[in-house]
């Protein structure tokens, strides 16, 4: 049994925010569009208004049955009854993917579509969150989550949405984002064991580079690093991956 309480359920009601999601989501008509938690299928109609097919992942049964009523006879929509975390999403392709998302797993869902890659995604979120992913160098909200997306994806802050467009209202203030394959890839040799290392850097976010990569790596090599006295949260992608590159130089081949 599912507890719906818990599953994020504010249900967007303001049509012109529905509007321009779908329009963000949607530009190479009429392709296939993934939405994730699609709810009472406010987001789902616009979608289908732009796109070829919409496939639309939603967990809760009883919404996943209102879904196949309202949407009875459209042969572009496929509901699947599925947690999305447990979904295989390589089958996507690079399908651009579109959601209201159940902010208790957007971290999740954001670092699996930056590592899918797919044309595009457009994804309201709480504006805590969306600040994050966008964040610069340097800023508060700069922090493992910005590298984990940024590593994979351009992303765009778009709009901001204030909880009057919802019901029933959320506590926080949202905005939505947009997420596009980088331009200009990161080159690392091994992009999994490079977010390790840029995971271990931030392991204790108030530590410096040389406290947090010093028990692994050891002090003497990270203390001849410039990098060394500063804090992961002061560290651009480009420098981690110069950082990481220089590590690797070290490492003897197939370790
Ligand atoms: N898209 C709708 C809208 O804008 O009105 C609903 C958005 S609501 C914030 C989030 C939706 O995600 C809910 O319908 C909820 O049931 C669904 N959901 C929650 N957890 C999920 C999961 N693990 N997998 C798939 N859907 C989930």
């Amino acid at each position: 049994m599912i507890a719906r309480q818990k599953l994020g359920q504010h249900f967007l009601i303001r049509g012109s925010i529905l509007e321009r999601i779908a329009r963000a989501a949607c530009i190479d008509s009429p392709g296939i569009i993934i939405e994730i938690g699609p709810g009472r299928g406010a987001l789902t109609e616009k979608l289908l208004e732009r796109a070829g097919r919409v496939i639309a992942v939603e967990l809760d049964p009883f919404l996943v049955e209102h879904l196949s009523r309202k949407f009875h006879g459209e042969p572009r929509l496929e509901i699947r009854r599925q947690d999305v975390l447990q979904s295989d999403w390589n089958e996507w392709g690079r399908a651009p993917i579109a959601g209201n998302l159940p902010y208790y797993i957007s971290s999740p869902i954001l670092e699996r579509t930056a590592r899918l890659r797919p044309a595009r995604a457009v994804f309201l979120l709480q504006k805590e969150v969306a600040e994050r992913v966008v964040a610069k160098p340097a800023s508060r909200e700069y922090g493992l989550l910005t590298v984990q997306v940024g590593f994979w994806m351009d992303a765009r802050l778009l709009f901001e949405v204030k909880p009057a467009a919802f019901h029933p209202p959320p506590k926080v203030d949202s905005a939505v984002v947009l997420l596009e394959p980088r331009r200009e890839p990161v080159p690392v040799d091994d992009p999994d064991r490079f977010l390790e290392f840029v995971a271990r850097s931030f392991r204790h976010k108030r530590k410096t580079i040389r406290n947090n990569l010093a028990e692994v790596f050891g002090r003497e090599l990270i203390d001849n690093w410039p990098e060394a006295p500063l804090r992961a949260e002061q560290i651009s992608i480009e420098q981690f991956a110069e950082m990481y590159r220089r590590l690797n130089a070290l490492r003897p081949q197939n370790s």
